[in-house]
């Protein structure tokens, strides 16, 4: 086993943060260990913030994260990361400090993706979320009132929307797809959820974007070159991987931004190898494609819960020097909006076929399985989260091989 590296720098004091620095010591690791985070609040969790932080049902205090009595981490906090220096293996913060490191981290997550325009961002009234001030401030914007303009219908938009339907506000869910969810889980699903958004009174245009931000009168203007009244503007449209601080660092960087890494999250450096005193995971990583082929990209951020939690044994191991782990991990996602669970194995969106198992609207349960070349690559349930373990299972065995292939199905672009 290589020398073990002392200190070792985690780099983004979030989810995957706190989960590789719990790793570390969970495998015995003994040295010195910091947790850097530009954001002045301890570990947090933010699924909960576009569900029952926007609904009230749970103050935004209860979403942080139980750092484990015996992680012996020092903190620092409200502190941002500006620059990685490789040959000096220097972390570089933003009141000057330079923090050496024997091993690093990089878990710095992802950020809101900003308004493209036309115009800036007003002062108020259109609101981002993806920390905790973000949902504070937007659940104070419902509480004032709508209607509600909600731009992207992606999982976070659809969740939004649902938060303030709930509390009675006229809601508008803008996005350029065909239906909801759309890009991620396909058009039978996400026609599907459009049903069940459009019967909770979710004013749905599909196909259109926001064009125009509300003027004085509280008028957007969408693509399609409709009006929608909106007090309250909420864009969801998608997120940016935080690597702007690695520019110089001679790191690898995915298309959208994200890290490159390999299997093992390790850090690829711009030529393909492997640093092996870096690793990455969450949201800023881009490790392979889990189901690569024609059409695949090589690496993909998934941006899911999953990918920081089911990761951080991995990458501790390969930053101590460890064995890769002996099973793969199958990505995993939920959404939770107008009464549906929605829950994912695998990624649906790699998929040419799609398997309607189960469609009952007026229940609200659907099931479908998703394949491409013969092979399961993704489910999705809605209120039938039971059935998901047996979908995993045979995503699991096609990772390794040993799934017996079938060709069922309809090609994903089509409605059944
Ligand atoms: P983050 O949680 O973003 O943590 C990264 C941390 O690093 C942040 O605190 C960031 O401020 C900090 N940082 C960034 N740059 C620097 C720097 N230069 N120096 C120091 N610190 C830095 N996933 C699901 O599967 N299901 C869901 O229902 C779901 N709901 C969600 C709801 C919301 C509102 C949001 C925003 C996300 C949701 N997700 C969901 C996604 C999930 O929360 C993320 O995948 C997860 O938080 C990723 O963890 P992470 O630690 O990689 O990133």
């Amino acid at each position: 086993m290589s020398r073990t590296p002392d200190p070792i720098v985690v780099v983004g004091a979030g989810l995957a943060g706190l989960r590789a620095a719990t790793a570390l010591r969970g495998l015995g690791y003994t040295g010195r260990l910091v947790l850097v985070g530009d954001e002045p609040d301890p570990p947090y969790d933010r699924p909960p913030l576009s569900k029952e932080v926007l609904t009230g049902r749970v103050p935004v205090s209860a979403t942080e994260l139980p750092v484990p009595a015996d992680l012996d981490a020092r903190l620092v906090l409200g502190r941002a990361a500006v620059r990685l220096d490789r040959a000096g293996r220097t972390v570089l913060l933003d009141d000057g400090t330079a923090l050496r490191y024997g091993g690093l981290v990089i878990a710095t997550g992802s950020s809101a993706a900003p308004w493209p325009g036309p115009g800036a961002l007003p002062e108020r009234g259109v609101h981002l979320l993806r920390g905790r001030r973000d949902a504070a401030a937007l659940r104070e914007a419902l509480l004032a009132g709508g209607p509600v303009l909600v731009a992207g219908a992606g999982f976070l938009g659809g969740e939004v929307a649902s938060a303030a339907r709930s509390m009675g506000l006229p809601v508008t869910l803008a996005d350029p797809a065909g239906s909801p969810l759309e890009a991620a889980v396909g058009p039978m699903a996400g026609s599907f959820v459009a049903a069940v958004q459009a019967a909770a009174g979710v004013d749905l245009r599909m196909g259109a974007t926001v064009a125009e931000l509300p003027d004085r009168d509280g008028s957007a203007l969408l693509s399609d070159g409709s009006r929608v009244a909106a007090r309250t503007v909420v864009l969801a449209l998608g997120a940016r991987p935080n690597t702007a601080w690695l520019r110089d660092s001679g790191l690898g960087l995915a298309p959208g931004g994200a890290l490159l890494c390999d299997g093992r999250r390790r850090a690829l450096d711009h030529r393909g190898s492997a640093v092996p005193d870096i690793v990455a995971l969450g949201d800023v990583a881009a490790p392979p494609h889990p189901f690569p082929g024609p059409g695949a990209p090589a690496h993909l951020a998934l941006g899911h819960w999953s990918e920081a939690v089911d990761h951080a044994a991995a990458a501790a191991a390969a930053l101590l020097g460890g064995a890769p782990p002996r099973e793969p991990a199958v990505p995993s996602f939920w959404s939770d909006q107008f009464g549906l669970r929605i829950r994912s194995v695998g990624l649906p969106r790699a998929a040419d076929l799609a398997e309607v198992l189960e469609h009952d609207l007026p229940d609200r349960r659907l099931e479908v399985v998703y394949r491409r070349g013969g092979r399961t690559v993704g489910a999705l349930t809605v209120n039938r989260t039971s059935r998901l373990a047996a979908h995993r299972r045979r995503i699991a065995r096609g990772l390794t091989g040993q799934e017996v292939r079938t060709d069922s199905g309809i090609a994903i672009g089509r409605l059944p």
